[in-house]
């Protein structure tokens, strides 16, 4: 029977229907089509029930169980002249993917007459059958059931699929005793934290400021390729990685896909999800290749970051579906394939105030400078002082690959910021002892605003192998993962601000209280910061040896694996963190750490497994066949009286199959005993480093190496997998 690849590869050169994709429409007439703004909301709510959903979105008031009557009955309306049949609580459990269960509106009287309703209770708190969704142990401690909660600050939206419509209602996902059940609960209290304490520090400049929200725009990368090829391969299917595959003779090396044309078949797919997102208010603005082949990415405007956390949680599914529709994957994995580029998800994040000031962007005034430089400085701060708990929110089985692979930044937490922002904290730095006064116009005109062209050219002239860079206006976070919830490094990193900033306002009001100047007490804290972060600050290569070493000198933590980098959570330090902010109780950072645990074990326990499959039933059979037709030939040169030398090439290739197989089978029985032993441990972080030290460590490279040789060496026609070639090139 002919293979699954060359069908696959059959249907790809006939030419694959293409799916018809509508023609663009101009994106501002479609654009939140679907979702529940607060333009819809004036429309079909009365005045009460308007400003009451308008508090509780910017003011975080609470709706009455009446006004939520009314919100509801508002939102059916609106949804039913859509088309919209069902409703759902939408929600992030920590699965890391969303979740969703739908109700119909449509329900009986006692009477048995039918009717369509949407009632208050329903669009604010539900009950969904929590029991599958992980939970760290938490709902054995405290109670059995979860249940969501409308969030108002991130608009109901309508889902189509198909020809089907449902009303997805944002919401939290708690126990019923209130420990948080998802990634957004926490993202939300980070928030609120960061609020008070930027909106406090900003009191020093400008009693105007009453609100700081901090502002997120993520850039996704992703692979897209042939559908048919990809589900011939069990690895891709169930891992979304390959876990077998050669390098192909062309890889990036010419450099000639990055901002490339984009070809047409992911032309189409491109512009299909990037219309249903707009319709969904993703405002999605670029589209380009990437560096890789097959590789590409989209970013859009940057929003408030638990609305950009929600788009792209969403943005991420319709991807997922769209490309489907097309006969075409998408790999949101870190690094589907090995020896080419992994795929990251760039976290812009900046403060913003409701004064429209951009708290990270240089000012023009000295005193706009001075404001500048204090969250600047703030930043660099927490990154220093929290670097190990940064690591561990970008902690994954799939960013472990990813990480430090000499094409994304290093494990090493560590800031770029650029010559001249370089100089400029040098310049405050040397005049240690000196005490600055109000007048001091070198130190209040630090003429940042001037220096914006160079700080841009910094920008374009960018390291890019940096994970944590100043771009300018905003920081970049460039070690988050690919297929990473947004969430979890925002929670992390708007946690850490906020409190650099509470201590640094406590740092300054102590020394307002002993008699000193407003402005010369800030800028005493910053150089005092500034002294205290600096070995946090990089500018060199971050791939190259020589900043491991010299990460080490500087006492910076260097974490390669998950299982370790997740410690930084429990540890004393960051739980106090945690709890001080109320961000996460003692028991959700225990629970949240064994359920990041136990995902690491899951995926590589899959990957695991589907290594040992694959090459029992499809690479050892394929060598096996080579393996005889070679040995039929070398007897049969011997039976006809050739000489040895006739058959000397034969046998070269047969022995090196031969000894291919041996290692491989060898080393998948050694890896099935190994994770046997690690299926044993009772304590799941030590199960997390068996995994990843003798499961991973000890087998994964080398049964991957022997496959991968065979593949050069067995006949293409036996070999039953696509290749890199295929997989990366055809579309
Ligand atoms: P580049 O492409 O050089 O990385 P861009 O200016 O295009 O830089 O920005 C990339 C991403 O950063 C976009 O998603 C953009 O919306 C986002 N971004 C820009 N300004 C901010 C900001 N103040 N806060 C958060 N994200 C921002
Ligand atoms: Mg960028």
């Amino acid at each position: 029977m002919e293979s699954l690849r060359f069908k696959a590869l059959d249907n790809l050169s006939n030419g694959l229907p293409k799916t018809k994709v509508e023609a663009s429409k101009k994106i501002t007439d479609i654009f939140n089509e679907n979702v529940f703004t607060l333009d819809v909301a004036r429309k079909f709510l009365s005045d009460e029930a308007y400003k009451s959903l308008l508090a509780s979105t910017r003011g975080h008031k609470k709706i009455d169980r009446n006004m939520g009557a009314r919100i509801a009955n508002g939102m059916r309306v609106w949804a039913e002249g859509k088309g919209v049949t069902h409703f759902t609580h939408w929600f992030q459990p920590l699965t890391g993917l969303s979740a969703e269960k739908h109700d119909s509106f449509f329900t009986l009287k006692s009477d048995g007459t039918p009717l369509e309703e949407f009632e208050a209770g329903a669009l604010i708190q539900q009950e969904p059958d929590a029991s599958s969704f992980p939970s760290g142990g938490l709902r054995a401690t405290f109670e059995a059931r979860g249940y969501t909660a409308w969030d108002p600050s991130s608009p109901p939206f309508i889902m189509e699929i198909g020809n089907g419509r449902t009303l997805c209602i944002p919401t939290i996902f708690v126990s019923y005793t209130g420990e948080s059940l998802d990634t957004k609960t926490p993202l939300l209290k980070a928030l609120v934290a960061l609020d008070k304490a930027a909106t406090d520090v900003c009191q020093y400049f400008d009693k105007n400021v009453t609100r700081v929200t901090a502002t997120l725009g993520w850039e996704q990368e992703y692979f897209v390729i042939d559908a048919g090829l990809a589900n011939t391969r069990p690895d891709l299917v169930l891992t979304g990685r390959t876990v077998y595959g050669h390098a192909p003779a062309k890889g990036q090396q010419l450099d000639d896909h990055y901002f490339g044309a984009i070809p047409e078949r992911i032309y189409a797919f491109m512009r299909d999800f990037e219309q249903e997102s707009y319709k969904l208010g993703i405002p999605i603005r670029t589209r380009h290749n990437e560096v890789a082949p097959a590789q590409f990415e989209c970013a859009p405007i940057f929003e408030e970051t638990n609305l950009a956390v929600d788009h792209n949680t969403l943005l991420m599914d319709v991807m997922d579906r769209v490309a489907k529709r097309h006969g075409l994957k998408c790999l949101l994995h870190e690094k589907p394939f090995a020896g080419i580029n992994g795929s990251g998800k760039h976290n812009n994040w900046s403060l913003a105030t409701d004064t429209g000031v951009n708290l990270l962007g240089p000012g023009k005034t000295p005193k706009t400078n001075l404001m500048f430089l204090t969250f600047f400085v703030n930043a660099i701060k927490a990154v220093h002082d929290y670097a190990d708990l940064l690591r561990a929110s970008i902690a994954s089985a799939g960013n472990d690959h990813r990480l430090g692979a000499n094409e994304a930044p290093p494990a090493i937490i560590s800031i770029f910021i650029g010559k001249y922002l370089t100089e400029a904290l040098n310049e405050i730095e040397a005049r240690v002892g000196d005490k600055f006064d109000e007048q001091d116009e070198a130190m209040l005109k630090l003429d940042i605003h001037k220096s914006i062209p160079e700080l841009m050219l910094d920008n374009t002239d960018r390291n890019r192998t940096s994970p944590f860079a100043f771009t300018g206006n905003k920081f970049e976070f460039r070690a988050v993962g690919s297929s990473a919830n947004c969430a979890n490094s925002m929670t992390a990193l708007n946690t850490i601000m906020a409190d650099t900033l509470k201590s640094f306002k406590a740092d300054v009001d102590g020394l307002i209280e002993k008699g000193e100047k407003k402005e010369v007490a800030i800028m005493q804290v910053i150089q005092k910061y500034i002294v205290e972060s600096k070995s946090v600050l990089f500018e060199g290569d971050g791939y190259s040896e020589a900043w491991e070493k010299e990460a080490k000198k500087r006492g910076l933590p260097n974490v390669k694996t998950t299982p370790l980098a997740l410690d930084a959570y429990v540890t004393n330090k960051n739980k106090k963190l945690f709890e001080s902010n109320e961000i996460y109780s003692h028991a959700e950072l225990e629970a949240r750490h064994e359920i990041m645990l136990e995902s690491y074990i899951k995926k590589v326990q899959i990957e695991a497994r589907v290594m040992g499959d694959m090459a029992t039933t499809f690479i050892l059979p394929s060598a096996i066949k080579y393996q005889n037709l070679l040995i039929k030939n070398i007897v049969g040169l011997k039976e006809a009286g050739l000489p040895a030398k006739s058959y000397a090439n034969q046998k070269q290739v047969l022995t090196a199959i031969s000894e291919h197989i041996n290692v491989v089978s060898d080393n998948v029985e050694k890896m099935i005993e190994e994770r046997k032993k690690a299926n044993e441990i009772k304590d799941t972080r030590k199960m997390a480093i068996a995994y990843c030290d003798n499961v991973k460590g000890k087998y994964f490279d080398i049964i991957r190496y022997h496959v991968d040789k065979l593949e050069l060496l067995v006949d293409d026609s036996f070999w039953t997998l696509p290749k890199y070639r295929e997989l990366l090139f055809l579309r």
